[in-house]
Parts: structure tokens; sequence; C-alpha cells
């Protein structure tokens, strides 16, 4: 995807807030739903850390992350109820939930690279890397940089003890490092923590993984996130 057919993504993505009131909440914390087999191996033979994995094919299939970058999906998406992570995922029952100036602070940059929905719900992904990182300089040439004080998705005020998200989309990053979920326990005892979820219903481990290694892939022909060249070619 270029750079023109990326910035006409980040406009409908801007678009599609607007029209769904533009409100945003606190963030906390941010959070990854993984099997708690995927976490059980960490602990047992990966020492505590969690390692960054080549990114799916999830999202748009033109995006410039796609099978060329490294990182984890963490999920910033609060439930418009109750303002707090949804009690169901479709990616496991167990969730690590890391504060958010653990993963973005003064030291990373923040990218806009897609905008998708799948089945419903309207989903942008964003990018988290530090800064100077080979992930950072990849990111620079293809994607778009946001000011993380101010930008339509996520923004972190200067306190930067707590992010502000937007409720119009379901906002996820892709955070590119390993995160040795070990040392941070030892560090941050009372602020890095697990909680059970439910999985959703006809869900199981492996389906679970596959989603994980596939990813939700963008619906085709939704008007709303589809660039217009591809609505132009399926008609
Ligand atoms: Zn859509």
């Amino acid at each position: 995807m270029t750079k023109v057919e990326l910035n006409e993504l980040f406009q409908k993505a801007v678009n599609h807030i607007r029209r769904s009131g533009d409100k945003s909440a606190i963030l906390t914390h941010f959070y990854r739903t993984k099997p708690k087999r995927y976490f059980d191996a960490i602990r047992i033979k990966g020492c505590g850390v969690m390692r960054k994995y080549i990114k799916n094919l999830g999202g748009d299939p033109a995006s410039s992350l796609n099978r060329n970058i490294r990182g984890l999906f963490f999920s910033a998406h609060l439930d418009a109820s109750t303002l707090a992570p949804p009690p169901q995922s479709p990616y496991g029952d167990e969730r690590l939930h890391i504060p958010v100036p653990l993963m973005m602070n003064i030291d990373t940059n923040l990218y806009f690279a897609d905008f998708y929905c799948h089945i419903s719900s309207h989903r942008v992904t964003l990018v988290i890397t530090h800064r100077y990182s080979a992930s950072d300089f990849f990111c620079q040439q293809r994607l778009i940089q946001l000011n993380v004080l101010c930008n339509p998705f996520l923004t972190l005020p200067l306190s930067g003890e707590y992010a502000e998200v937007t409720m119009g989309v379901k906002v996820e990053v892709f955070y590119t490092e390993d995160v040795d979920i070990g040392n941070l326990i030892w560090r941050f005892p009372s602020s890095v923590f697990f909680t059970r979820v439910k999985m959703n219903k006809d869900n199981n481990f492996n389906r679970a993984v596959l989603i994980t290694s596939i990813g939700f892939s963008k619906k085709d022909g939704c008007t709303v996130c589809n660039l217009k060249k591809h609505l132009k070619s399926r008609k």
C-alpha cells in the first residue's frame, strides 16, 4: 500500500470516528488476551519473556506491515457500557494488563497503520515502536506518524500516566518489542497483572491460535473502510 492510499484510509478512519460521535475514554492499561496455555508456555519455557512474532495477514491485505515486521498485538478497546476491557474475547481466556506508560512514553513513536472491519465493528491498527529502532525506521518509511499529544485515536496527555482512546473504533496496538512479563511483574507487582476472561462461545485453544496466526481479514466491499480503487474494481 502506498502512502497516498494509506492517507486515504486514515481519512476514512477519521471520518468514521466523527460520524460515531467522537467520544473518548481513559485507558490505564493495554491488554493482551490469549489462551492460558500460551502464557503458561511463556512462564515455563520462555523464561517469562513474550517474544514478538511476524505480523499476520489480518486487516487490509495490502498493509505494508503484513509479513514484514515483528511485534505483539495489544488492545486498547474499552466496552462502551463499562469503560473497561470487554469480559469476553475470541483470542483466549487469560488477559495480561500492562500500564500505558510502560509501553507508550517519551521514548516511543506512534503510527497509524490500518483501518478495517471484521463482521460489523471497525478497527484501527496503531504501531508503537521504540524510537530509532529498526522497526521505527521501517514504520517511518511506510506509515503515518501520529502526534501522541493530539490525534483522533490514542493520545497521551502530558502527565503520561494514562491514555485517552477513541470509542468510535476499536483500537489495537502492535508493539514492536519483546515483553519481559516476569521482569515487569517483579518491578511493578501491583500494576502489571493477569485476569481471566470468557473465551467466546464456539472457540477453543486451536481456533484462538488460528485467529492469531492468520488474523481477521478485512471485509470485502465495505464502503466505510475500503479504498476507492478496491470498491471500483468490484463493480
Ligand atoms: Zn468496513
